[in-house]
């Protein structure tokens, strides 16, 4: 038995207070497999009313957080504000993020140690390029992406690793169980010879990038996929579907 099924929810900049509502309402009632984790991250006006909204069992994640507790750092949200609504998870590094908000791999990285310090748990993408996968760059971007956050991190056990094919997000072309269990599988062999074997075996590596109700049940079959992070259709019926992917 691996590390416990993760599936997150990334509502990305969608929704408003009774869209979410009706949304969580409906997650309230349904029946999830109980082997797996289950995470929504609603945009960050939100967070409150989805964490007091949501049944305890299904957590709440931010999209983003900044690496300061307070200050004078405008637009931004912190670990410490996080935690006093009670939210326990952050994702860090969304491809959206590196492109259209430039993070630099070492930004990410500050970002990942400093919201695992102040106990918020970490979901942190990477993921390559079309162009990176053509000019078969692939192994080298994660491998750039994970050394940047192994070098500020020391302890995995609150991290979860979402790879996130950018060519794969929002655009229905999702990458072949193979292709996705290649990368991951690549993932685990560097977390093993680079951070601990403990590391390498309880870390949960998900994939993103279109699942949907039709996809997920096989690539939920490949021996290193642990889980998603679900952008389009966590905001549809089928997002339960895809939580019980393999039941
Ligand atoms: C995402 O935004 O993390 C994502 C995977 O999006 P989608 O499922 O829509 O491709």
């Amino acid at each position: 038995m691996g590390p416990r099924f993760f599936v997150g929810g990334n509502f990305k900049m969608n929704g408003t207070q009774a869209f979410l509502k009706n949304l969580i309402d409906n997650l309230n009632t349904k029946q999830f497999d109980k082997d797996v984790e289950v995470v929504i991250a609603p945009p960050s006006l939100y967070l409150d009313q989805c964490r007091k909204q949501a049944n305890k069992e299904i957590g709440v994640a931010a999209q983003n957080a900044f690496n300061a507790s307070s200050g004078a750092y405008t637009g931004e949200i912190s670990p410490e504000q996080l935690k006093d609504l009670g939210i326990e998870w952050v994702i860090l590094g969304h491809s959206e993020r590196r492109e259209i908000f430039k993070e630099s791999d070492e930004f990410v990285a500050l970002k990942v140690a400093f919201a695992l310090k102040s106990s918020i748990k970490v979901i942190a993408c990477i993921g390559e390029k079309l162009e990176e996968r053509e000019s078969g760059k692939t192994f080298e971007v994660v491998t750039r992406q994970l050394q940047a956050i192994a070098k500020e991190v020391n302890d995995w056990t609150n991290v979860v690793i979402a790879y996130e094919p950018v060519w794969a997000i929002g655009t229905g072309k999702v990458a072949t169980p193979q292709q996705a269990q290649e990368v991951h599988e690549y993932i685990r062999k560097w977390l093993k010879e680079n951070v601990s074997e403990a590391t390498a075996e309880n870390t949960r590596i998900i994939y993103g990038g279109s699942v949907n109700a039709s996809n997920s049940a096989e690539l939920a079959k490949q021996q290193d996929i642990n889980g998603f992070l679900v952008g389009g259709a966590s905001l549809k019926p089928e997002f339960v579907n895809i939580v019980n992917a393999r039941i």
